[in-house]
């Protein structure tokens, strides 16, 4: 029999799998090409060229040099350095390798950070609507999540309820930019903020409070927008990256997080990064794509394919009276349902094709997310079941009705 706890969450993922058997459904129904499925961030657009060649490549030179071996539990030194040379080129930082470990994409080094840092009953907070797998990597250590509204309409977070929500029990904080799923960049006043914040805490407490910076979208940004970097603006920081999306590699899940170089304890703190990895059974991150990533760490996915989706949604949908920010960043739109209920609306959606997630999946109902990394033509096809949705609801009306 399986664990009590493991029941909730097979019973609590049964929402994701309807969602799946319902694509599944409509496509036997409509056929694969007249369904418009937005709800996953699976990217679309093929990782680079020079992804590929580097893995031949590897796999031609490095036959005598063990590729597919254990190396430390942190990951392969040349790579770490190359990593750690390239972070500090960009944002101009002082990380060295040591600094570096190599992690089973975002969510492995989610949750290393989650094994090394808890005690049970520790709180961790974040700010809504966000990814809400954290809950399980919070739980999953006998933490508890503790969630911040959402602060529409600009989604920037909401720094007095912050501050307010931090108590003796804090022990960390995630945040998440370019966000999913609001495609929203934490300004620097906000980043500003939020540490001015903790360190005013971290005296008044007498305890270390820690800033997870979770970034998979960091490369995937709009119009020349930046996206400031966390560790100039807090010691206490940890960021998590990942080649899922900024080299459309999810499947080879591959990522790394950086410790601040001047982290209170940075040894300790490596140290248990290190035996997390190992005691969680991941041992190390994939050996061939830390490889890759050593070969490849400067180069990025075609984004103009996202824009183009963007750009044609964003203007369609504004169009035809809904309301959502631009997306500065990421691949998705979050748009405010024109009814109270996420759920109805997304319900009413699938008459037309439309698969998209309710918002409250991501802690903000009202909501919903439409994930555009799909084929730009399905993208255009989709423009009508998205005029008939707004007509529905009575926000466009045809001549002489
Ligand atoms: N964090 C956020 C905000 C995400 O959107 C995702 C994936 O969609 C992840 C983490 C997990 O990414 P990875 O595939 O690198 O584990």
């Amino acid at each position: 029999m399986i664990s009590e706890q493991m029941k909730q969450l097979v019973s609590g993922s049964s929402l994701i799998r309807a969602m799946f058997e319902e694509g599944k459904r409509l496509e036997a129904h409509y056929g694969k090409e007249r369904v418009y499925d937005f709800s996953l961030g699976n990217p679309n657009v093929a990782p680079p060229k020079e992804v590929e060649e580097a893995i031949q490549s590897i796999l031609q030179e490095d036959r005598a040099n063990q590729i597919h071996g254990y190396m430390n539990n942190s990951g392969f030194e040349a790579v770490r350095h190359e990593i750690a040379m390239y972070t500090n080129e960009q944002f101009l930082t002082q990380v060295k390798k040591d600094h570096v470990i190599m992690t089973v994409g975002a969510a492995g080094g989610l949750n290393v950070l989650m094994k090394t840092l808890l005690n049970p009953g520790d709180e961790v907070i974040t700010f809504a609507p966000y990814f809400t797998e954290y809950t399980h990597y919070v739980h999953n250590y006998q933490g508890e999540l503790i969630v911040i509204p959402p602060n529409p309409p600009m989604f920037q977070p909401h720094l007095q309820q912050f501050s307010d929500a931090i108590t003796p029990r804090t022990k960390a904080v995630i945040m998440n930019s370019p966000n999913n799923p609001t495609g929203v960049i934490y300004s620097e006043e906000t980043l500003k903020g939020i540490a001015d914040i903790l360190e005013k805490k971290q005296q008044e407490y007498g305890r270390t409070l820690y800033l997870i910076s979770d970034e998979p979208y960091r490369e995937l940004v709009y119009d020349g927008a930046k996206v400031p970097y966390v560790l100039n603006y807090y010691k206490n920081t940890f960021v998590g990256y990942s080649y899922s999306k900024s080299l459309s590699l999810p499947g080879e899940r591959i990522g790394y997080l950086v410790v601040h170089p001047e982290m209170e304890e940075v040894n300790l703190i490596l140290s248990g990064l290190n035996v997390a990895t190992r005691v969680l059974g991941f041992v190390n991150a994939p050996s061939l794509f830390q490889k890759v990533i050593g070969k490849t760490l400067r180069c990025k996915v075609d984004i103009s394919e996202y824009k183009k989706n963007r750009d044609v949604l964003y203007q369609h949908l504004t169009s035809i009276g809904f309301t959502c920010l631009e997306p500065q960043g990421a691949f998705y739109l979050f748009v405010k349902t024109p009814i109270e209920d996420d759920v109805e609306f997304c319900a009413k959606g699938k008459e037309y094709q439309l698969l998209m997630v309710p918002g409250r999946a991501f802690g903000c109902p009202g909501y919903v997310r439409i994930a555009y990394c799909i084929d730009h033509e399905r993208v255009v096809n989709a423009l009508p079941s998205f005029t008939k949705l707004a007509k529905d609801y009575g926000m466009i009306v045809e001549e002489g009705e």
